[in-house]
């Protein structure tokens, strides 16, 4: 008998962790595994690096201190890459110049050793957030979203304008095109905690009167994914 096919799944959201202390890291790996996200690790600079520029993350959690490749000199390099996942730094107490630097090498935000387990899994969501909310071109097909002033052009030089709340949502899905979302992570990441995930399928409904049915794509029983323009 042939095996059964894998139906088609929700990604998680994707963390790569660089952490040297091996306890630390294991304990990591599994919070954040609990937490549902999918998780790569590595326990130094050098591996870190080298994931991050072969693998694409949601987020990423880097601590200062490291073997092979600091911290900081790890979040310069992928910066000067053009590689702008999102990153929170794990430092060590009391060091604020370290904070300072950190922030300097393209982190955007920090979390002090030792830390509670809530914090840093509200800091990583807050950051994903934030993220989004950052001024950004991006392309979605043919066409491109321009997130700071909310315009969509599209290839025939068209240019639809969406509310904040309909362009954080395309942003989302097209910040990670060929990733499948839960509308549970959609409307934490675009939408108030006290909403429900129905609110999700309202804004795909404008989206698609917007800017045509194709622009989000419906994974049946799982999500959306961004669609073309
Ligand atoms: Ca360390």
């Amino acid at each position: 008998m042939t095996g059964e096919v894998e139906p088609p799944r929700v990604d998680s959201p994707q963390i790569l962790v660089v952490e040297d202390d091996a306890e630390l890291r294991a304990m990591l790996e599994r919070l954040l595994q609990d937490s549902g996200y999918a998780v790569d690790v590595a326990g130094d600079g050098q591996a870190g690096l080298h994931l991050a520029l072969t693998r694409s993350y949601d987020v990423l959690l880097v601590d200062r201190g490291l073997p092979a490749i600091d911290g900081l000199d790890l979040l310069r390099r992928l910066r000067r890459r053009g590689i702008a996942t999102p990153a929170l730094f794990l430092t060590a107490y009391g060091e604020l110049s370290d904070r300072v630097a950190g922030l300097d090498a393209g982190a955007e935000d920090y979390v002090v050793k030792p830390f509670e387990v809530d914090e840093l899994l509200a800091r990583l969501r807050a950051l994903r957030r934030r993220h989004l909310a950052t001024a950004t071109v991006l392309t979605l097909g043919s066409g491109e979203l321009d997130v700071a002033s909310r315009a969509v052009r599209l290839a025939d030089g068209t240019e639809v304008v969406l509310s904040a709340r309909e362009m954080a949502l395309l942003h989302a899905l097209a910040v990670r095109p060929n990733r499948v979302f839960s509308r549970d992570e959609l409307r934490e990441l675009v939408f108030e905690a006290a909403e429900s995930a129905s609110i999700v399928d309202t804004y795909v409904h404008y989206l698609r009167r917007k800017l045509g049915s194709g622009v989000v794509r419906t994974v049946w029983g799982l999500g959306y994914r961004a669609g073309t323009l």
